[in-house]
């Protein structure tokens, strides 16, 4: 009798996300992992990707992963069983972008990728994420809160960028999952953070964390630096209302419309500075999983869990904000 080894992964179909049965990934004499997904965050992009339709059907999303090794050849010290973090993207390190410290702009941080993607039961890790993305879960985390590991590693890379002082002021403006890690993250460095979003609820839960939260700031309150994780008019409209003379806007988010643009004489006569960030270095990574590690940044009540078969749902209530962040539970730990 043949014996069909196969796995489950998400494909997008027709824009929807449907479950598809396909061989499971093995080794075959490469270097690198396989590794069982235990679990994977679902992150804005992917709904970004599925939506405008800038992922082709076929394509596995989720990258936010955590995950056990089932199979190993690799000179790192990992072995079978570890359950580890990873990201998705590795910076060659020598590259204009790189040397500049624009790493997700490297053209190999681009063309790496874990396969087929999180969102299936196994994926295949490649030496080099292994080498230099991948750690061991911290014993004191859940795999649900070890998934934030790449999301904060992004906002790490947002506050790097807006190179602040100690007991400088910033707001951080939409207070969804990524707003709530950023005010957390900035009040680890030692920042005196505000936040501010239109939302009663959220509002209320960053307070929870003994960080101020205003739906509508005071008209004369100035912050160093400004970070944008909601891409709405209204909040372009705050950033510059509230930024200091001479201060920082980041912008870490998309805008539904790309004509939006920031207005040249505000930039210029009052000494602006507008910086993007978008994905981080393999040290932000780092600083991250400290970050979760330390508990300095608490991620226990931020995301909702949803069973693999229901990622559609998953997918739904995240676009209605029903829910701040949805982890899924793909696997069991062996
Ligand atoms: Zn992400
Ligand atoms: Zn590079």
């Amino acid at each position: 009798m043949v014996k069909f080894f196969g796995m489950k992964k998400a494909v997008i179909n027709n824009e929807k996300i449907i479950l598809k049965e396909t061989p499971k990934i093995t080794l075959d004499g490469r270097k690198g992992a396989v590794v069982k997904v235990l679990g994977c965050g679902l992150c804005g992009s992917d709904i970004v990707k599925l939506v405008h339709k800038i992922s082709k059907d076929g394509t596995v999303l989720g990258h936010e992963i955590v995950a056990q090794i089932v199979d190993i050849n690799s000179e790192t010290g990992f072995k079978k069983g570890d359950v580890i973090v990873t990201s998705h993207h590795i910076p060659c390190g020598k590259c204009v972008y790189c040397r500049h410290g624009n790493v997700s702009m490297c053209e190999h941080f681009k063309s790496t990728n874990i396969i087929p993607g999180g969102f299936s039961e196994y994926v295949y890790l490649s030496e080099e994420h292994l080498q230099n993305v991948a750690h061991l879960k911290p014993e004191n985390l859940t795999c649900e809160e070890a998934s934030f590991y790449e999301p904060l590693g992004c906002i790490v890379r947002s506050i790097k960028r807006s190179n602040l002082l100690d007991g400088d002021t910033a707001l951080v403006i939409g207070l969804g999952s990524i707003g709530v890690l950023t005010a957390q993250a900035l009040k680890a460095y030692g920042t005196n953070v505000f936040g501010c979003d239109l939302l009663d609820e959220r509002v209320e839960f960053l307070k929870s964390f003994g960080i101020n939260a205003f739906k509508t700031l005071a008209e004369d309150f100035k912050a160093d630096a400004i970070f944008m994780t909601s891409g709405a008019d209204k909040a372009l409209t705050t950033a510059l209302k509230h930024v200091r003379n001479g201060g920082k806007i980041v912008v870490f988010s998309s805008t539904p419309h790309d004509e939006t643009a920031y207005p040249n004489n505000e930039i210029y006569y009052r000494e602006l500075t507008v910086t993007g960030s978008y994905s981080p270095s393999p040290a932000d990574l780092k600083d991250s999983l400290e970050l979760l590690k330390s508990g300095k940044v608490n991620v226990a009540d931020i995301s909702t869990v949803y069973e693999f078969d229901d990622i559609q749902k998953a997918f739904d209530d995240t676009m209605s904000n029903r829910i701040m962040k949805a982890y899924i539970k793909i696997g069991e730990k062996q």
